[in-house]
């Protein structure tokens, strides 16, 4: 059977699952061996480092959701990325990334490519022409972040695809934020997609994993750079991923559906000034979002007012919990002046629109007449 032709629960489900032919249950069994017979057997990879049993079957499932051929699981998403970007970046070389991205992104470009004398540009803008004005004669990849962390800026992923097809720079995604449900940047011509699967993945704050999904030439050379680094996943937490994965789109399509609400209602709101989340009219680039998203995701930002003490009304909420990562089927916040962009100065934050009075959303399964009662009662307390 074609997964072509298979629904998207239907694949979340099904497409990937190793069949228990000995007890014949109806889960996945776990192999947890480490090492495996070689004798009478064609061996052409170690079976330790991202092909075990569960790891190969579980790409199937990761690919056929981005539509590629072939996928990887890693140890976590900073080793997806790390290894994906080592496999195509030496000496030399020269990376065009988008000014705003996943923190970790950025201290590892930061931090580690000066080591390897991999040179870089951070764009000036989330444009295509942003990207261009970047790239120069030794540019081997382009790496973008839509929606992109804190205030949902969205990226043109067909013109940037384009982009890298007539300079013959290879392109990624990292589409965490999004996820397969919402996105899928192969068919607008990306060649590599990425995910912290540590967030809608696995979708219940217990899991650390990251996936690369491309084609199968791709994923070979990210393969033979991957076991040279060896961030694998143990099969226990792969198989946790698996059961996590059969409700993904389930979870996601709550999750956006309330997020969707949640958005319209914080818009309304005499409490709040102003909301980023790319499924409002409002938004700047909602008319690119819709042509590019099936759905607008579960993710967006709001201020509250400036008389509103965004730490206080944090520590009010009741329900909604101020956690620092994100994607888990329980609604969280944070503040990102004083997370993930506490490191930058004053300026610098006014700079990219990042206020003290900013709150970053994660929407989760919950009811919305629930969440909304919890944020109603938190600025409620804080306003005289
Ligand atoms: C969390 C996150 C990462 C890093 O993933 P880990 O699994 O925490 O290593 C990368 N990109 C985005 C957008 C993320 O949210």
């Amino acid at each position: 059977m074609s997964n072509k032709k298979l629904g998207l629960n239907t694949i979340c489900t099904h497409v990937g699952e190793l069949k228990d032919e000995q007890f014949k249950g109806a889960v996945s069994p776990m192999y947890l061996s480490s090492s495996y017979e070689f004798l009478d057997v064609e061996i052409k990879r170690y079976p330790r480092y991202f092909n075990t049993p569960n790891q190969e079957y579980l790409s199937k499932k990761i690919a056929a959701l981005e539509h590629t051929e072939a996928a990887m699981i890693f140890g976590s998403g900073m080793a997806a990325i790390s290894t994906m970007f080592l496999a195509f970046l030496k000496h030399g070389d020269h990376l065009v990334v988008q000014n705003t991205l996943y923190g970790g992104t950025v201290n590892f470009i930061k931090e580690e490519f000066p080591k390897y004398g991999i040179e870089y540009t951070f764009t000036n803008g989330y444009k295509a022409e942003d990207f261009e004005d970047a790239i120069k004669s030794n540019t081997k990849l382009i790496h973008i972040e839509t929606p992109s962390n804190p205030l949902m800026t969205i990226t043109d992923i067909k013109a940037i695809a384009n982009l890298g097809k007539s300079k013959s720079i290879y392109t990624s995604i990292d589409n965490t934020f999004a996820s397969p449900i919402n996105q899928n940047p192969i068919d607008l011509g990306i060649d590599m997609v990425m995910h912290s699967a540590t967030k809608y993945f696995g979708g219940h704050s217990d899991i650390c994993a990251g996936a690369v999904a491309s084609s199968e030439e791709v994923i070979e050379r990210i393969w033979n750079v991957g076991k040279n680094l060896g961030g694998n996943l143990s099969d226990m937490t792969v198989w946790m991923l698996e059961r996590s994965m059969k409700t993904l789109g389930l979870r996601v399509k709550a999750q956006t559906k309330n997020a969707f609400k949640m958005a319209k209602w914080l818009e309304k709101h005499a409490k709040i000034s102003k909301v980023y989340y790319p499924g409002l009219k409002s938004h700047p680039d909602y008319k690119l979002a819709k042509s590019q998203m099936n759905g607008f995701g579960a993710m967006m930002s709001f201020e509250l007012i400036g008389e509103l003490d965004a730490y206080k009304f944090q520590k009010n909420l009741k329900l909604i919990k101020s956690s620092m990562s994100l994607a888990g089927v329980e609604s969280t916040v944070i503040s990102p002046h004083l997370t993930s962009h506490a490191l930058l100065t004053q300026e610098e934050r006014d700079a990219i629109g990042i206020s003290d009075q900013l709150i970053r959303f994660s929407v989760g399964i919950e009811n919305t007449k629930d969440l909304k009662a919890d944020i109603e009662q938190a600025i409620s307390h804080i306003s005289n």
